[in-house]
């Protein structure tokens, strides 16, 4: 990544920026002209721009090299300037919100970005600071039990995340284990967990209280930015997914159950679903690369000038290396106008989906790049995952490319990792509108109703395993702990990526150009918004999923007899 190790970031020039922000935000109050005011709102967002691309580089460069000197220690600078920041973006939101040229600023830049100050500004109050430190103090308890946590597996002493090839080995037996030791840890550290979540329940709830709401669940709502949709939106999607969604996940699985000739899927056989096992990678990076290159080149002009932009300009980085993070990300960086993918190539057939998936992301954030200010340019979550899993959907024609004869093996594994994800969203979901609505629970209470949520949405878990009969499943979401409310976004977006794909089998002329235009909207529109501008399948209508799911499940059965009359051949 030339650009970004060429790029060094001044420290000192930054806490200018923070100077000139505030005197900026000042003089916002004073403007006698619209004229005036709008080329302050300007000056400041380019201030806001130049602070988010040295955010960003210091963040990547880290990601890339978590052992430099250098990043190391502007990382330490960001710790202390982000609150800083934050601190001066709500106060250019309430100028904003407060300015006398309100009306013609909403005309010029567009509703969102006061939707938005609004909602942030509704949640900032001086008596919750305390308790938000606690809450962040207890979140950073979870994440740091989860990073150092270690197990014996097969003689060797590894980190739990480490288990995860063997998750997912051809050897069963050897998958039991891997699977046995992980659910062996989080039953040995049950209680730890327990502990931490009931603290997090009654901090945010007192943290609600504060600011004037009922539960917590209403305060969740308002941070993910839901707009347009509520609780009752959400509780009904839920419901679909049990009432369409799920009996499709029972026939999967019988069909995973006779391809690999077993009695029965145990819990360890979940993401195995071929007896010679699931589709291989046989490419090295450089040539996924290039095949990626091909594909774009025939998909869209658009999404290949893009990819060869962001391979040219070196933004995008698979490579595997000793001290680089693991996981993916994709961010922008305004000086740049540019869109930067960091993930990681590990071997397996993850790339496509993962490469697709960031990639996506990158498309979204290049062709939303001159859209006024951050607000515009990056979508709230519900919207953000469907650029990426569209694209991931997209892209099935081109498969053969990468896989060479295994591609039908990739899109069974793929649609039905999909569509299985489903019912633990819900259930993630429900569980914490249970813990919220009801913070008086006690910890054996709460695990009592995550097994009826489990039983409801996930009614295919049938294993007599002592994790799953104590009702900690959840334990290992984190997203429970540091980002509530936010697992539904996957669900939401999984159903609108799935109607680009619907709409890909019936228009395959204009399906690029459809979603090219969405990707443009970037974050200008709400979800509903969008969905309803867009014509996709809307999550929250009573048939937005029934067509879907019988789509999905027919062409799981025709891909699966493509398999089967192959091996006749
Ligand atoms: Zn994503």
């Amino acid at each position: 990544m030339n650009k970004i190790e060429l790029n060094n970031i001044d420290i000192n020039k930054i806490e200018e920026k923070f100077e000139d922000m505030e005197k900026l935000i000042l003089k916002l109050n004073e403007c006698i002209s619209f004229e005036q005011c709008f080329s302050v709102v300007e000056e400041i967002n380019k201030i806001r721009d130049i602070y988010l691309t040295e955010y960003w580089i210091s963040y990547i460069g880290y990601l890339l090299n978590v052992k430099d000197e250098g990043f190391l220690k502007t990382e330490e600078f960001f710790a202390t300037a982000a609150p800083k920041m934050e601190n001066l973006k709500l106060k250019y939101f309430k100028a904003v919100l407060n300015s006398k040229f309100k009306d013609q600023l909403e005309k010029r830049i567009g509703s969102r970005l006061f939707v938005i100050a609004e909602n942030e500004i509704a949640l900032i109050n001086e008596e919750t600071n305390s308790l938000r430190t606690k809450e962040k103090q207890i979140v950073s308890k979870y994440t740091k039990l989860l990073a150092s946590s270690m197990v014996v597996f097969n003689g060797k002493k590894m980190k739990l995340s480490a288990l995860a090839p063997h998750l997912i080995s051809e050897d069963r037996e050897l998958r039991k284990k891997a699977f046995d030791t992980r659910y062996k840890w989080f039953i040995d550290n049950e209680d730890v967990i327990d502990e931490i979540l009931d603290k997090l329940v009654k901090v945010r709830t007192k943290i609600a209280n504060k600011l004037g709401f009922d539960s917590y669940t209403e305060v969740g709502y308002i941070k993910m930015n839901r707009i347009g949709y509520d609780k009752k939106d959400i509780s009904n999607f839920k419901k679909q997914i049990v009432k369409f969604i799920n009996p499709i996940v029972i026939e999967l699985k019988q069909m995973q159950k006779e391809r690999l000739g077993y009695d029965e899927i145990k819990y360890y056989d979940d993401a195995v679903l071929f007896k010679d096992g699931n589709a291989k990678i046989k490419d090295n990076l450089d040539e996924i690369i290039l095949k990626a290159k091909k594909m774009y080149g025939e998909a869209s002009e658009e999404l290949s000038e893009i990819f060869n932009f962001l391979i040219d300009n070196k933004f995008i980085d698979f490579e595997m290396r000793k001290n680089k993070s693991g996981g993916g990300i994709t961010t922008y960086l305004p000086k740049y106008k540019s869109p930067l993918i960091v993930g990681n190539f590990d071997g397996t057939n993850h790339i496509i989906d993962l490469l697709s998936h960031e990639f996506g992301h990158a498309v979204q954030l290049y062709l939303s790049k001159d859209l006024l200010f951050h607000e515009n340019r990056w979508p709230t979550f519900d919207i953000c995952e469907i650029h990426s899993t569209s694209l991931e959907y997209l892209i099935y024609p081109w498969l053969k490319l990468f896989f060479e004869g295994d591609e039908v093996k990739y899109k069974i594994e793929h649609m039905t990792k999909h569509l299985k994800l489903f019912g633990y969203i819900a259930a993630i979901d429900e569980f914490q509108h249970v813990i919220y609505d009801k913070p008086e629970l006690t910890k054996d209470e709460r695990k009592s109703k995550w097994k009826d949520i489990q039983k409801e949405y996930m009614p295919y878990i049938s294993d007599n395993h002592e994790y799953f009969e104590k009702g900690i499943m959840w334990q290992k979401q984190g997203h429970i702990f540091s980002n509530p409310f936010y697992y539904i976004d996957y669900g939401l977006a999984t159903v609108c990526a799935l109607s680009f794909y619907e709409k890909s089998k019936v228009d395959k002329e204009n399906v690029w150009s459809d979603y090219i235009n969405f990707c443009k909207l970037g974050g200008s529109l709400s979800l509903k918004e969008l969905l309803s501008v867009s014509n996709l399948n809307n999550p929250f209508d009573e048939k937005g999923l029934e067509n879907l799911s019988i789509l999905m499940c027919n062409e799981i059965k025709e891909l699966q007899e493509e398999l089967y009359s192959r091996r006749k051949q």
